[in-house]
């Protein structure tokens, strides 16, 4: 590729509107434009990276022997009526109708159709186990679409889906799973931690995330300094709407029967009211229980102050909660899977109560709170940190927190959407039974980003080797003029090129101090300088990326640092 020909745009100046990191890079580096909120035009420099993690995602699924196929993202409401998502997928399903007032989703997942094409194509036990994956578009209508690509509302994700004829073959094509994406992100270069997801209800080993750690991620991260136990204490504030309120509204006190009416549903369910410093939460054995059912109504008892009849509830069921927090994220709060995390953050608590506010005092709370005018913006890592800092874990360690940027998501399924859509295979004995489902998920757009967050210095982006957009650049000094180094940086270029190292040849005639500028704005792990004086001297000037100093190589040692 010769950059003169290719369409390159960097920005002097630090865009102000972008708040991280990356997203400042990325816009800097002319990798995105945005068209609207929370979706982007990827320019051709983004497009190379994100074709990188692509390639590597690829790679992996293939060689743990996953079958590649492509989806549609619009899909029909039949489908989700079928598994009771239409309505229970909340806000973030795009809706759209179509010229016969026919209504579709633009797909933000895709259980219900890959569960739509293994009931026609699968019959026979013969057939499992089968592990299908696409890398596709996605639509997510997220409340708060923000940092760029990182939490944009149309991303790239790679979707797969197992199925396997009992559960023990459902836990070895998760297992097969977890290990393809231990080996994506290693290759990609990224510090990572896989952790037990917010799904505590679910149980055991059920449902990892993997996490980019980094200080601007939205997940907190407790693990162990005893054992290898790590788990993401689930963030309201990315799931549940941030109360805010009209500026003109004041922040007042209100008297609110919340705590005691909490006491009066611990006597009368006969269950432990937790107190952290914060908040309150009905506690059930090692879950929190934030929710309470009455016939198939499931209510927050944060709430059940607006609520008569209070004899008629019960307490929700470990599947009942993990089925709503699968379906609504936020709507319960948080379920936490271990006794080291019982922390309920007070703002995630005022996010489920909309508008009310914990004011640190028994029956009063706080109402029209804007935050940002009010109170500080929401840190729920420092909140929890309060709580969680120095505790001990249940294997005897020290809990520590930090902040993830979760990346990828194994989950196994069980057999839920295939019983829902009444999908069926014969088994060895030639019994129909309901096969047992797995889904895995990479973010392929926000990985461009969450590994900006951990490479990156004052001048730019520092790639990995695996998502960088070339390895070399090929640097030319005075092309215009120099007919002899052109011809020199040429052959430098192809030679690179036929040795199998991606390179580029920055040939636009650019002085060198902008030139150089743009080089490592962008992100190129070797850079080789051709001068004349160089040509002179039988050397290149080369320096690697994260190196401080450049050296003067000859042609040979030059291919040796390279190789
Ligand atoms: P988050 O907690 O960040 O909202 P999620 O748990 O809703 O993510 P999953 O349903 O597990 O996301 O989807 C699989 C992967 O897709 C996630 O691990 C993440 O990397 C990526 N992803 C999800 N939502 C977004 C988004 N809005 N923008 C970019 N990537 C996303
Ligand atoms: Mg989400
Ligand atoms: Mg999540
Ligand atoms: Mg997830």
């Amino acid at each position: 590729m010769r950059l003169s020909q290719f369409h390159l745009r960097t920005e002097k100046e630090t865009p102000a509107d972008a708040e991280v990191v990356s997203h400042k890079l990325m816009l800097k580096a002319g990798m995105l434009r945005k068209l609207a909120a929370g979706i982007y035009t990827w320019s051709p420099l983004g497009l190379r990276v994100l074709r990188k993690v692509e390639h590597v995602v690829r790679e992996e699924m293939d060689a743990a022997g996953a079958c590649e196929l492509s989806m549609p993202s619009v899909q029909p409401r039949e489908l989700w009526e079928e598994t009771g998502r239409w309505e229970k997928f909340g806000g973030q399903l795009l809706k759209i109708k179509d010229r016969k007032d026919a209504w579709y989703c633009y797909g933000p997942t895709h259980e219900e159709v890959i569960t739509d094409f293994a009931r026609a194509e699968l019959a026979s036990y013969k057939q499992l186990p089968v592990n299908f994956y696409q890398i596709q578009t996605k639509f997510r209508d997220e409340i708060r679409p923000r940092f760029g690509v990182m939490r944009s509302r149309e991303f790239l994700m790679k979707d797969a889906y197992s199925f396997d004829i009992d559960e023990a073959g459902m836990a070895a094509s998760y297992q097969a799973m977890h290990a393809a994406y231990t080996r994506i992100f290693s290759r990609l270069g990224l510090d990572f931690r896989a952790v037990q997801a917010d799904s505590g209800a679910i149980g055991g080993d059920a449902s990892q995330e993997f996490h980019v750690l980094a200080e601007s991620g939205e997940d907190a991260i407790a693990f162990s300094t005893a054992s290898d136990y790590a788990a993401n204490v689930e963030t309201a504030r990315a799931a549940a709407p941030a109360p805010r309120p009209a500026a003109s509204e004041p922040m007042r006190r209100v008297d609110t029967p919340t705590q005691k009416t909490c006491e009066a549903v611990a006597a009368l369910l006969d269950i432990p009211l937790a107190r952290t410093a914060k908040s309150v939460a009905l506690m059930a054995g090692d879950v929190f229980v934030l929710a309470l059912v009455r016939g198939d109504h499931a209510i927050n008892p944060i709430k059940l102050a607006k609520v008569d009849g209070l004899a008629d509830y019960r307490l929700a069921t470990e599947a009942e909660i993990a089925d709503y927090l699968g379906s609504e994220p936020g709507f319960l709060g948080p379920v936490a899977p271990r006794r080291a995390l019982r922390v309920v953050a007070d703002r995630e608590v005022a996010a489920m109560a909309d508008i009310v506010f914990g004011a640190n005092a028994v029956g009063a709370h706080l109402a029209g709170v804007n935050w940002g005018r009010d109170l500080p913006e929401p840190d729920v890592v420092a909140d929890i940190r309060d709580v969680v800092a120095g505790d001990r874990a249940e294997d005897g360690g020290e809990l520590k927190l930090v902040r993830g940027i979760e990346v990828g998501h194994i989950f196994q399924l069980g057999r839920k959407y295939a019983e829902a859509m009444g999908f069926r295979v014969l088994d060895a004995s030639g019994t129909a039974t309901v096969p047992f489902m797995g889904c895995y998920g990479v973010g392929v757009s926000r990985i461009v980003a969450a590994a900006i967050e951990q490479n990156h210095d004052e001048a730019g982006i520092v790639w990995p080797a695996a998502m960088a957009p070339w390895q070399v650049a090929v640097c030319v000094i005075n092309p215009k003029n120099e007919t002899h180094v052109v011809e020199a940086a040429e052959t430098l270029y192809r030679a690179l090129q036929s040795a199998g190292i991606e390179s580029v040849l920055d040939d636009r005639g650019l002085r060198p101090g902008s030139m150089f500028a743009d080089i490592e704005l962008i992100g190129i792990p070797h850079r080789v300088v051709v001068s004349a004086r160089g040509l002179a001297a039988g050397t290149y000037e080369y320096r690697a990326r994260r190196a401080g100093e450049s050296e003067n190589l000859d042609r040979e040692t030059l291919f040796q640092r390279l190789a």
